[in-house]
């Protein structure tokens, strides 16, 4: 027989798994979606923070080279009435340089490029002629400048801003110059070194050569180094940001902004990683957030898991035990509480109701032989459907009543049928109730005993045969009946054959003299040649 394997895995723990499921991966989702996020907010603020801080120092040292600019305009005015007073040379250099702590040195330099007034004078420049290449430029152009950075006579990193003197009749009589010395103290460099060198940011101060002009690792200054903003993106914007990888395989979020006169560019930079130090944190916030929610909302499901699976899991148990007895009434009993369920008990309920109806249901009229209210045979066939359905063995009794025909000549055939009633009453009455018994037609009758071996079959139908025999009857007193017994069961032998044995054997019976019990032995040959049984 095929057996079905029994799936491991029920409802509930199915529901379970899927809540399961959906949970971690809502809560999976919903954390790297807060990382993305994060992580784009932060990198952005960090940019734009660069950027903006880059911008101002940018406008406050532009601001501060306008100023150094102005105030060299101003002492070229005053030296404009001409060169010669050594004295008021030197108290103007002494001025501008100890007045504002703009430059770290103001010298006068004529139009032979021979310094005329220093200051301060420790540095022995007077009377000597200048030969660096910003005092070349000055006195070639005889404009404005900002020099470019350059390492002075004295190893000082140097940028010198410088003002032509122009005498009142417009002949050119020198330039005043003042220097800021980079490595060393002057309001510039407090500028530039304000605190922002926490959580390993960095700020360059670069000019058009990207030679490093401030940086906090004083080693770097001086030094030049490979771009950090490319060129065109230098010429193109005044200020703005992007991620630049370093050399050392670091990613940095750098911010930037150019001072227009002097063509520097200020870079301020922060590494990406420690940018999204705070990530990690966040999203262990948002964890401890959610975790409780989670379980609360895992709890909820599983409880209800167990109320979807309980009414298909006591359906599931019941299916098992549909013959038992007493099923519809706990069938009834589950509570199933939404549609499919409903659907499945119902079904279920109405299929006990068949299998339970399905012996009564036989009885009905079209089933039935009026005369005798015994099963006619289409009632029995459908008894025999079961049995053959169920696989259950059984025993056949056919039974003819002996010399009818007299009976029906002798006393015609109202007495006939009234024998056949009386036949009738006495085999229903020593019938179990499990048996069915069927009128087959005229004065034949078949028995079907359930279960019964040859030992109970023959038995019974020896007892019905004396009961019979003896009933005393109006009109015809006593008659009798022969009879066939056969046995079937599944294994055996097709159902049709067994009523064949059993007509062979009442044939038997009535050859060898009726009023006698014959049965045959079925499964081999001989199951033709009857037993007799006689009376
Ligand atoms: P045997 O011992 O060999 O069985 O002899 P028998 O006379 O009984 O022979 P058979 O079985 O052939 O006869 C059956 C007779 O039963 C024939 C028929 O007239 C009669 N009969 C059939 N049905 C009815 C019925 O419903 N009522 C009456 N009264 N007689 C019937
Ligand atoms: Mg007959
Ligand atoms: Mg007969």
């Amino acid at each position: 027989m095929l057996r079905l394997a029994r799936p491991k895995t029920d409802l509930r723990t199915l529901i379970t798994l899927l809540a399961v499921a959906s949970i971690v991966i809502t809560l999976a989702n919903s954390l790297y979606a807060t990382w993305r996020v994060q992580r784009e907010v932060l990198i952005n603020n960090t940019l734009e923070f660069n950027r903006v801080y880059a911008t101002k120092l940018a406008s406050t040292t532009e601001l501060f080279f306008q100023l150094a600019q102005s105030q060299l305009a101003f002492s070229a005015n005053i030296l404009s009435d001409g060169m010669d007073d050594d004295a008021v040379l030197q108290s103007e250099v002494e001025r501008l340089r100890t007045q504002t702590n703009s430059f770290n040195s103001v010298v006068v330099v004529d139009a032979k490029g021979w310094v005329k007034a220093v200051s301060p004078e420790s540095l022995m420049l007077k009377g000597v002629r200048l030969t660096s290449n910003s005092a070349s430029q000055a006195l070639a152009e005889r404009k404005p400048l900002i020099g470019k950075p350059g390492i002075s006579a004295a190893n000082n990193l140097i940028v010198s801003v410088s003002w032509p003197i122009w005498s009142k009749t417009g002949s050119y009589l020198g330039y005043i110059g003042g220097s800021i010395y980079l490595k060393k103290t002057s309001i510039l460099n407090e500028l530039l070194g304000e605190q922002f060198y926490r959580d390993g940011s960095s700020l360059y101060v670069v000019d058009s050569d990207n030679r490093v002009l401030y940086h906090q690792n004083g080693k770097l200054v001086g030094q030049q180094i490979a771009p950090l903003i490319g060129d065109e993106v230098r010429q193109k914007n005044s200020n703005g940001y992007q991620q630049i990888p370093k050399a050392s395989g670091e990613s940095m979020l750098a911010g930037y902004a150019t001072v227009p006169t002097a063509g520097w560019m200020i870079v301020a930079m922060k590494p990406t990683q420690t940018t999204l130090e705070p990530l990690n944190s966040l999203l262990l916030k948002v964890l401890q957030h959610s975790v409780p929610f989670a379980l609360l909302t895992l709890m909820c499901a599983w409880i209800l898991a167990r109320l979807i699976a309980l009414p298909l899991w006591q359906l599931a148990r019941k299916a098992s035990q549909m013959d038992a007895p007493g099923v519809s009434k706990d069938i009834r009993g589950i509570r199933s509480w939404y549609y499919e369920a409903a659907q499945i008990k119902r079904a279920m309920l109405a299929g006990i109701g068949l299998l339970q109806d399905k012996i009564g249901r036989l009885k009905s009229e079209v089933q039935t032989d009026p005369m005798t209210e015994l099963l006619n045979r289409r009632g029995l066939n459908a008894v025999l459907e079961y049995f053959l359905a169920t696989r259950q063995p059984f025993a056949v009794l056919a039974l003819d009543i002996d010399h009818f025909k007299q009976v029906n000549d002798s006393w015609g055939h109202d007495v006939g049928d009234s024998v056949i009633k009386s036949v009738a009453q006495e085999l229903r009455k020593s019938s179990r109730q499990t048996d069915v018994v069927c009128r087959n037609g005229g004065e034949e009758f078949l028995m079907i005993l359930p279960g019964a071996d040859r030992e109970m079959a023959m038995a019974i139908a020896e007892r019905v045969r004396k009961k019979i025999e003896q009933q005393e009857l109006p009109v015809v007193s006593h008659i009798s009946i022969s009879i066939g017994v056969a046995f079937w069961s599944a294994d055996d032998m097709p159902m049709d054959r067994v009523f064949k044995l059993a007509d062979d054997a009442l044939y038997q019976a009535k050859n060898a003299g009726r009023n006698r019990v014959v049965s045959c032995l079925p499964d081999d040959d001989e199951s033709l040649q009857p037993h007799r049984h006689l009376g």
